[in-house]
């Protein structure tokens, strides 16, 4: 018996020794194949992107606060900076923030101003429209992901709540901390961050934005104290985002950008131009809307008269007939541009008669915004960095619209029709990214 078993196993083991010459001829080679894949794979592993946007970071901050900004100096070393932001006009912060997720100017993408009138449709648009319609002239970045199969998540990001080209965004916070934080209580940022690194944490999820109102509240409030104090509590979230993409090991595949909307500058209240001094503005005009960037929206008929009447009225105000504003700052062709655009010189502000009286009495408001977007106090500032940028890069300078197809290329979606260019920013990616 042990030597039939002895035979029977010597063929078998031939038999054995022969299929598994085949087998691993065939598998082995495939899985040393496979392997291959895998590592090619492991090198290019899907990047993701997570947006940070800092309301009224202005570009010379980190420069004015160094000592207090141990955190975002070493990203930056270990990223790429920019030495400013070109962001478009009206500096303020929707049409900012809707411009970067877009690639599209103000007069493209149809957020023209924080607030806005549309002379077609008789409605007004203020930050807490929902509305789809007021949205959809451009289709941002998140619906972008989810129409190409991926999923996005939005942090108090400007359009969180809005369905927007038939999406919602996949995530967002609870309802609860939405009702919070329109009560003024808005989640804490380490608690902003952990939501945000949850959602990028699933592994379809490949595009979040995360908004920070802080500064903007600084700058508006209470001038250059606050404004310091803000700038030591978002270090803290830095390190904060740091030490928790190491810990749930994102660290190579979520590539963060941070911008800001815009800058900011401190006002004089003995710098106020007063429109009634020229004109009845309230018997004249429907609405005007701002204090740096003003609207006006004319009565039927009263246009020519507003007009003639503040065009030479005052050497720190510049008034355009909508057909006169000029090119470069594209903000003309579209319906929801008044008729008559009034704009301040840096550190003056216009009453219209129409905003409310306190306002003008300065004792709310400290800072302000709005100005020409070629005032380098109104540009933001920017910095990157993550598995996909250079390290230690600086440039002078980045245009806010081209973060667009910056962010489509990282993640590898198809990007809409935009204004920006990759081209201008491809050469802040190092080579594991390019293609
Ligand atoms: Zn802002």
């Amino acid at each position: 018996m042990l030597g039939q078993m002895k035979m029977y196993s010597k063929s078998s083991t031939t038999v054995f020794t022969v299929v598994m010459f085949f087998l691993c001829s065939h598998t082995c080679a495939r899985s040393w194949a496979d392997q291959k894949k895998i590592s090619k794979k492991a090198i290019k592993l899907q990047q993701k992107v997570l947006l940070v946007g800092l309301d009224g970071w202005r570009w010379d901050f980190v420069e004015k606060h160094k000592e207090k900004l141990p955190n975002i100096m070493s990203l930056q070393k270990h990223g790429v900076a920019a030495g400013y932001a070109q962001n478009v006009l009206p500096t303020n912060t929707f049409p900012n923030f809707y411009s970067i997720v877009t690639g599209l100017y103000p007069e493209q993408h149809g957020i023209i101003d924080n607030q806005m009138y549309d002379t077609k449709q008789k409605k007004k648009f203020s930050m807490k429209t929902t509305d789809s319609k007021w949205w959809n002239e451009a289709e941002p970045i998140w619906v972008t992901n989810q129409a190409q199969g991926f999923k996005s998540g939005l942090c108090y990001w400007p359009g969180y709540n809005v369905k927007i080209k038939g999406r919602y965004p996949s995530y967002v916070q609870s309802k609860e901390q939405i009702n919070q934080a329109i009560e003024g209580k808005p989640i804490s940022h380490n608690k902003r961050i952990d939501l945000s690194l949850k959602w990028l944490n699933k592994s379809d999820v490949t595009f979040v934005a995360v908004y920070f109102e802080d500064i903007d509240e600084a700058i508006h409030g209470s001038g250059d104290a606050k404004v310091r104090n803000a700038m030591t509590t978002l270090d803290k979230t830095f390190d904060y985002l740091k030490q928790k993409l190491d810990t749930l090991s994102l660290g190579h595949t979520v590539n963060v950008l941070v911008i800001g909307d815009h800058g900011g500058k401190n006002v004089s209240y003995k710098k106020i131009i007063r429109l009634k001094d020229y004109i009845d503005m309230r018997a004249q005009a429907i609405a005007g809307i701002g204090k740096t960037f003003v609207s006006i929206y004319p009565k039927p008929g009263h246009l020519d008269k507003i007009y003639k009447a503040l065009k030479d009225a005052h050497p720190n105000m510049t008034v355009y007939r909508k057909q006169e504003l000029p090119h470069h700052m594209h903000i003309k062709d579209n319906n929801r541009t008044a008729p008559l655009v009034l704009l301040a010189d840096p550190g003056w502000v216009i009453d219209s008669d129409f905003e409310p009286k306190q306002y003008f009495e300065g004792k709310f408001y400290k800072g302000e915004h709005g100005y020409s977007n070629l005032n380098r106090d109104m540009n933001p500032g920017f910095f990157a960095f993550g598995p996909c940028f250079k390290s230690g890069l600086k440039i002078e300078k980045i245009r806010t619209i081209d973060l667009y197809p910056l962010m489509c290329h990282i993640i590898g979606l198809h990007p809409q029709n935009s204004a920006g260019s990759l081209q201008n920013v491809i050469g802040l990616l190092n080579n594991k990214c390019l293609k």
